[in-house]
């Protein structure tokens, strides 16, 4: 299945940085409001499930180790565990995820702004 990883490269935007593992699942941190909103950097950070650590750019990956049912039990034990979600948020943001690699390619480097996520430079 395709799911959002961590680029083996760097991103080479002004403000870009990719401090995560090559190749680890990513997700979508906390955000402020202002984040949210696309106005603060924190707005624009994807982050590893294994570093903790943030990246700029995700990149869009196949592993075939996955399924969907694997990988929606993997997020929703690093969300229950981790952040103290519900079991039922934590497949909710599993699922929105996977719909998000499923939109792309594989290789495709995406941006995060907000609520919206691209391919190339943010707009
Ligand atoms: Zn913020």
């Amino acid at each position: 299945m395709l799911v959002l990883t961590a680029p083996h490269g760097e991103d080479p935007r002004d403000g870009g940085h990719v401090d995560t593992h090559p190749g680890e699942l990513l997700y979508r941190p906390f955000t402020c409001t202002a984040g949210e909103q696309g106005d603060c950097p924190c707005g624009s950070r994807w982050e590893g499930l294994s570093s903790r650590r943030t990246s700029t750019l995700a990149e869009v990956a196949t592993r075939t180790d996955l399924t969907p049912d694997t990988y929606a039990e993997l997020l929703a034990t690093f969300f229950t565990g981790v952040h103290g979600w519900t079991r039922d948020d934590a497949d909710a943001e599993a699922r929105a995820l996977a719909a998000i690699a499923a939109d792309w390619e594989p290789g495709d480097l995406l941006y995060v702004r907000g609520e919206c996520i691209g391919k190339g430079e943010p707009q």
